[in-house]
């Protein structure tokens, strides 16, 4: 595994990011940008459609960067990732395709593949090394984004091993912070968390409805934190296996959901609707590979969720800025 300034970037690269209206793609241009990064590109969805193959190669070959990071994906929570199944397999498939091969005809030599903690096999020995990966069966809700993830992280692997190049995969584990996704139907359970402790507190109501048992357990990450891992392997050229990015803790939901009450001042009691799904029981990541590799993730889950809530759009600092 090469993680060294070897061939370091320069601040002027010319770095493609995509997906940078998401949380991810956001945060990881913040990042770039506070890094003295001078030539980041961006595309929206409406000016590229990263599902559409010739538009994408032909983008590539038009503008060579010199790298690209995979921040764009369609992705959503358990219910959603359930329910829109044919979007989240055909999606995502297409946009790692169209993106790998596209980099590779147009001589693209780096880039970096953001798949995630859920395309590891449901019953992975816990903390989930890098080497779990293909070792079993996937958790059910999900599988149709986990099967496209994972032909993603094998794309990279393929084209690496054919061609020489220097594609790198890494895999995040549940992330939270600014942008992102609060839409109750299709949120992650910390997004959704916070909007419900706030409506609850804001109507005075007497319970906070969570999904599920509480008992499953998840690691969540700043997604700040999360770009400044990515930058950092950038930035040392890390052109290794794929790399976990996690915090390195867990919590249950019923952990989760009462720091959640705390920070944003809810005095509701928490209730459990066991008639939504659980999911797959615990998903932490281990982290060895990435600490070895310098680098640790900062933000404590209690600072990050009162960064993210105060960042929230229906917070009422806000709300009354937007007005
Ligand atoms: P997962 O990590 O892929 O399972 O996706 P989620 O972040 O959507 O869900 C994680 C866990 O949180 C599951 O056990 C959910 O049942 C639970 N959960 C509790 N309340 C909520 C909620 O309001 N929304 C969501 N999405 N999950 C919730």
């Amino acid at each position: 595994m090469a993680a060294s300034d070897v061939g370091a970037p320069h601040k002027g690269a010319k770095i493609f990011v995509t997906g940078h209206r998401g949380m991810v793609g956001s945060a990881l241009l913040r990042r770039l940008q506070a890094g003295g990064y001078t030539q980041v590109i961006t595309r929206t969805h409406a000016e590229l459609d990263l599902v559409d193959q010739r538009s994408v190669h032909a983008f590539l070959a038009e503008e060579q960067p010199d790298y690209i990071f995979i921040a764009a994906a369609k992705v959503g929570g358990i219910q959603a990732n359930n329910t829109y199944r044919a979007d989240f397999i055909y999606q995502n498939l297409m946009i790692a395709a169209n993106l790998v091969h596209g980099a590779h005809l147009a001589g693209v030599q780096r880039l970096m593949f953001l798949a995630s903690s859920c395309i590891y096999p449901r019953d992975a020995a816990q903390p989930i090394t890098e080497d779990a990966l293909l070792t079993g069966a996937l958790e059910a809700t999900n599988e149709p984004y986990a099967i496209a993830k994972i032909a993603g992280v094998k794309l990279a692997e393929c084209y690496n091993r054919q061609h020489g190049r220097q594609y790198v995969s890494v895999m995040p584990t549940n992330l939270y912070g600014p942008n992102d996704n609060y839409d109750l139907a299709t949120s992650h359970v910390l997004p959704a968390l916070i909007r419900k402790a706030h409506e609850a507190k804001q109507r005075g109501d007497k319970q906070l409805v969570v999904w599920g048992s509480g008992t499953p357990r998840r690691e969540f990450l700043y997604v700040d934190d999360l770009a400044d891992a990515c930058v950092h392997l950038f930035e040392h050229s890390y052109d290794g296996p794929l790399v976990n990015i996690g915090c390195g803790q867990d919590v249950t939901i019923r952990q989760l959901a009462e720091v959640v009450k705390e920070v944003v001042g809810c005095p509701a009691e928490i209730v459990f609707d066991t008639s939504k799904p659980d999911g797959t029981p615990r998903k932490q990541l281990d982290v060895t590979r990435l600490a070895s590799l310098g680098w640790r993730a900062r933000t404590p889950l209690r600072d990050g969720i009162a960064r993210a809530y105060a960042a929230a759009p229906f917070h009422t600092d806000n709300h009354r800025a937007s007005t």
